[in-house]
């Protein structure tokens, strides 16, 4: 499946989510017997660990369909690396989703102080440019430190180690941005 293909299924089980219209598709039995002998997901997900924001609900999907990533704040670390160039290269995912949300935990205690914890600073330093950034900005703090964040992140992931590079240069792979909004469900998509 290429990229614009499943940037449709993406958006398709995101609206089926956000109108209550979900179908809970590849959850049975069948499915899951089916998946013993490989998986083919059509997605690669990095998303924040916001226990509000879980990929498989909000995109509608079910077993084997989405390669999820989560951490606190939806950073590129050399682990997330690590397992995006393993689903690019074994698993033929063409679409890599950078996936922010509003009311970002991460993101607010950045903005509040650093942390007095060595694990916790090693986030919060990856997420301050954003913020660093949304000072000099018009607008919404939250938001414009929560969106440049996103942006940040996608443009980490785009220049990490050889495989990544060479296959959006061969565009084998499309890495794309989203932001999903905690009120209404909907994810806005974007190319970065
Ligand atoms: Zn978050």
């Amino acid at each position: 499946m290429n990229a614009k293909e499943a940037l449709n299924l993406l958006i398709d089980g995101n609206n089926r989510f956000a109108s209550s219209n979900h179908f809970f598709p590849n959850l049975i039995e069948e499915r899951r017997l089916e998946l013993r002998s490989g998986q083919n997901p059509f997605a690669v997900i990095i998303s924040c660990s916001d226990s509000r924001v879980p990929a498989e609900i909000v995109f509608d999907r079910g077993l084997g369909d989405l390669f999820v990533i989560r951490n606190a704040g939806n950073i590129i670390s050399s682990s997330v690396i690590g397992s995006v160039e393993y689903a690019v290269s074994y698993l033929n995912v063409s679409l890599i989703l950078v996936l922010g949300h509003d009311d970002c935990g991460a993101i607010n205690a950045t903005l509040d102080n650093a942390s007095e914890s060595f694990f916790v600073r090693g986030i919060q330093e990856k997420i301050l440019p954003a913020i660093e950034e949304a000072k000099n900005q018009n607008g919404d703090l939250v938001y414009n430190s929560v969106i440049n964040n996103i942006k940040n992140q996608v443009n980490k992931l785009k220049t990490a180690g050889n495989i990544i590079p060479q296959m959006l240069n061969n565009e084998e792979i499309q890495i794309l941005g989203g932001y999903y909004c905690l009120k209404s469900g909907k994810i806005d998509f974007f190319n970065i």
